[in-house]
């Protein structure tokens, strides 16, 4: 049996504290990694497998490594695959070190916890989440490290499963903090395909005990009671939160000092998105996974990053509170109507940093002269954005209240406008800022001064024209005198090292200087890096004012953007009220409207609780049935976000819910058939809406037996109308005519349906919304557009017509049960 090297002995207790993690071990110009550790990386990173000594077995242990100068490239790409990573520095000089150099883990990247640019974003929030689950329901916390966005909730109840993971679909984390004991009963619990891309970081049961997560909270926030924060009694929400806090000190170990308070929110407050419903109506991902042709790519014209991420916050929780939304569109209107002032404020906002990640970078201690820089032009802009905002009265549009003067000064006075990227290289610190520092500089300049002179004397006193003052690390500072010229060298020369050409001596004088000098150079470099960090440690005592300010700014630019949005587009700003009436004149699709070569035809709505409650919409394929309930469904969205609307006018009485049901998507991963996950949501739908919901459902019953989906087609309709307490405003498309005969037989139900010309053997389709029944589906044209062989479709014709002339079934047979006769025996049985 082998015995490890001392060295082998400090990575393995290194690893043993970070088993999760791959651990870049330094060594030298490069961090190493080994064992399972090199192998992983040398298959993520395409670097070289080598190998290294034995092992206890007598086994080469496998190696990879980077070199230290990439480090930032390589642990980027491991850290966006997923991968949580440990530095380990050596943290002493290896020629001063007796034995074994010392080394100690300086930082550790995880997916959920990393500040560094090029792990984030910018326009998205990069979430860390903490689920804790007790009997009664869930706790809940996110936290975004990058800009210290902190929020807790908690959900008990019947549908606390469902609100939990709701939220983890807006939030969207990249790791989960939880109970060891509980990881798997969490696990299955998340959408499959949240779970997937989630980074999973299973914690000791006790760091979720209630005393211990609470005082994380009361010594992270420097308070005596958590009372301030909404979180008072919602002890799931403490422990998940706790838990986090605890996670995080001990991975970025420094002050997080922008993490100022913590919101606890309530989903009854906004409104409700399920993860299907953000996916189908496109809201910020495209079916193809991309961001192009999106809600939110569409009306995302903020400037900054941060104005980016809280537009998508805004758009994926819209709100519920009246105030809150009127207090947003009084602002969009006032930008609105002026063009100029803008256009002048999106100028300024250009011109802005992204301060919260900037903020983050300062109180997590990583951030450079250049960050610091980027932070001082950018609150610099305060003033102007104040002047620029002057000319406006809505109430989110009010001035900044606080310059941050002291800050942008205090950076002025002290970082230098070339500093560079890096803290060890010097040239941070202006001029003027500190005397000792300008003091050395002086010496240091002086003395590169002296040695030139130098050269200079002692060429004239020993007439040796090609006489040099040289430096090297070796020796310092030395006269090198080529072998031609030996002769004339003076006696108070020092020889110092003989080579072909020359020799190269030292003088006392030089020597003296030499110390200064190089002593002066070293000073200022450890001076510098001194007087930065205390910079910046004192514009981390500023977090919360910066973080205010930084949240103001990105508010303003959402709005802007807004408004930006609202005159490209020709949106109208929609009333909301406390009713529930849904009333569209003349809405668009605001991404469809952008797209193709068609003019997009506008078509209002009327949807409520009372004589228009489910709306059935009948049409050929390609009618456009799909776009409408869409369109309207973004309708609600876009004014509860407090935007302006693609229609001529809008009522919106506030929705709680939007409920979508469209499309078909397997979930064969969890088991499920399309059908399946169908139903689900249907059920889903059925046993969760409010009178308050806006239901749209799109072809129920497709995925199954003719009759049996025209059954369940019909009967969800009918309960959607009588189901008394859940009367929700509901969008209903079918292909299913039968089911319009609900109309006749209650109150709250209309047909509509969407119009075609057929004319020469092609079909015109004129997308228009119209009071009554469609007539065929045209489903054969359709496919005829689409190219099916002419074969095909001659026989579908054929087929069509006898099912038609009822003189065949389905099966062939000769047909007893068309469904007007289903219906009709339906009616008759059960009125
Ligand atoms: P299917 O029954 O086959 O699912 P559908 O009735 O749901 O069809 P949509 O998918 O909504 O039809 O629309 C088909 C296409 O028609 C859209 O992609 C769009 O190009 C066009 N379209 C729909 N509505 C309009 C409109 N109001 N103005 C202009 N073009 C429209």
């Amino acid at each position: 049996m082998q015995q490890l090297t001392p060295m082998m002995r400090q990575y393995h207790e290194v690893k043993q504290q970070h088993p999760d993690k791959l651990v870049f071990f330094r060594m030298g110009d490069f961090y190493e990694m080994f064992y399972d550790d090199a192998v992983l990386a040398s298959r993520e990173l395409e670097i070289t497998l080598t190998s290294r000594n034995n092992d206890k077995k007598g086994k080469p242990i496998p190696m990879a490594g980077v070199p230290h100068h990439a480090k930032d490239n390589y642990l980027n790409k491991l850290v966006k695959k997923g991968f949580k990573v440990v530095l380990c520095e050596q943290v002493e000089d290896p020629k001063q070190a007796k034995g074994l150099v010392k080394r100690e883990v300086t930082q550790v990247v995880t997916p959920g916890t990393a500040v560094e640019e090029g792990l984030l974003d910018s326009k998205e929030n990069n979430y860390l989440a903490s689920l804790y689950l007790e009997e009664n329901g869930y706790g809940a916390a996110f936290l975004d490290v990058s800009t210290g966005e902190f929020w807790v909730s908690q959900f008990q109840g019947q549908d606390s499963i469902g609100e939990a993971m709701g939220e983890f679909m807006h939030f969207r984390p990249r790791e989960l903090v939880m109970a060891e004991e509980q990881e798997e009963r969490l696990m299955a619990a998340l959408p499959s395909q949240t779970a997937s891309h989630l980074v999973r970081t299973p914690r000791a049961d006790w760091h979720f005990n209630l005393d211990y997560a609470q005082r994380q909270l009361l010594t992270h926030f420097k308070v005596s009671t958590l009372d301030g924060f909404g979180i008072s009694g919602a002890e799931l929400a403490v422990r998940a939160a706790g838990a986090l806090i605890h996670y995080i000190r001990e991975t970025r170990k420094s002050s997080l000092g922008h993490i100022t308070g913590m919101r606890f929110f309530e989903s009854a407050r906004y409104l409700k998105l399920d993860e299907s419903t953000v996916e189908n109506l496109e809201l910020v991902r495209g079916a193809d996974g991309g961001r192009k042709w999106t809600l939110l790519s569409v009306i995302d014209r903020t400037q900054t990053g941060m104005g980016a991420r809280l537009m998508r916050s805004w758009m994926l929780r819209p709100s519920l509170c009246l105030e809150e939304i009127d207090a947003r569109l009084d602002a969009v209107q006032e930008l609105r109507a002026n063009v100029e002032a803008l256009s002048g404020l999106s100028d300024v906002l250009k011109d802005v940093y992204d301060v919260e990640r900037l903020l983050s970078r300062v109180t997590t201690e990583t951030a450079n002269p250049r960050d610091l820089l980027s932070l001082k032009a950018s609150l610099a802009k305060l003033p102007l954005l104040s002047e620029k905002l002057q000319r406006f009265s809505a109430s989110l549009l009010s001035p900044f209240q606080d310059h941050l003067e002291d800050v942008v000064d205090l950076l002025e006075k002290a970082v230098d406008d070339q500093a560079s990227v890096s803290i060890s290289d010097g040239k941070i610190i202006r001029k003027g800022f500190d005397e000792q520092l300008d003091e050395l500089r002086r010496i240091s300049s002086s003395g590169k001064g002296f040695i030139a002179e130098l050269e200079a004397k002692e060429r004239e006193r020993t007439e040796i024209s090609n006489l040099k003052v040289k430096y090297n690390k070796v020796f310092g500072y030395f006269i090198e005198v080529t072998k031609a010229n030996l002769d004339n060298v003076p006696e108070h020369y020092i020889r110092k090292q003989t080579l072909v050409n020359c020799e190269r001596f030292i003088t006392p004088e030089l020597k003296e200087y030499e110390e200064k000098v190089l002593g002066a150079e070293e000073k200022i470099l450890a001076l510098e890096r001194e007087l930065f960090l205390q910079v910046r440690s004192q514009v981390a005592q500023e977090a919360r004012r910066i973080q205010s300010a930084a949240r103001t700014i990105a508010r303003v630019d959402v709005l802007a953007a807004l408004a930006d949005a609202a005159n490209r587009y020709g949106y109208s700003r929609p009333r909301l009220d406390q009713s529930t009436l849904l009333e569209v004149q003349a809405g668009r699709h605001p991404v469809l409207e952008l797209q193709g070569n068609e003019p997009f035809v506008p078509n209002d709505l009327r949807c409520d609780n009372e004589e228009n409650q489910l709306l059935i919409l009948t049409g050929p394929n390609m009618g456009g049935k799909s776009t409408y309930l869409r369109q309207n469904a973004l309708i609600v969205i876009l004014a509860q976000m407090g935007s302006f609307v693609p229609a001529e006018s809008a009522r919106v009485g506030l929705v709680d819910r939007i409920y979508t049901r469209v499309g078909a998507s397997d979930n064969l991963a969890r088991g499920r058939s399309t059908f399946m996950v169908e139903m689900i949501e249907t059920a889903n739908i059925l046993n969760t809406a409010s009178p308050r919901s806006l239901i749209l459902l799109d072809e129920v019953g497709r995925g199954t037996a003719t009759f049996d989906g025209l059954s369940i087609a019909w009967s969800v309709a009918e309960y959607l109308t009588t189901e008394g307490a859940r009367r929700a405003r509901t969008l209903f498309a079918t292909h299913y005519h039968e089911v319009t005969k609900l109309e006749k037989l209650y109150p709250g139900v209309k047909n509509y349906c969407l119009t075609v010309k057929e004319s020469g053997g092609d079909i015109i389709f004129f997308h228009r919304v119209m009071e009554g029944v469609a007539n065929k589906s045209y489903g054969i044209e359709v496919a005829r557009l689409a190219g099916l062989p002419q074969a095909v479709l001659e026989r579908a014709r054929e087929v069509l017509t006898k099912l038609e002339r009822k003189d065949m079934d389905l099966s062939g047979r000769s047909r007893k049960h068309h469904a007007e006769e289903v219906i009709d025996t339906l009616q008759q049985t059960l009125f």
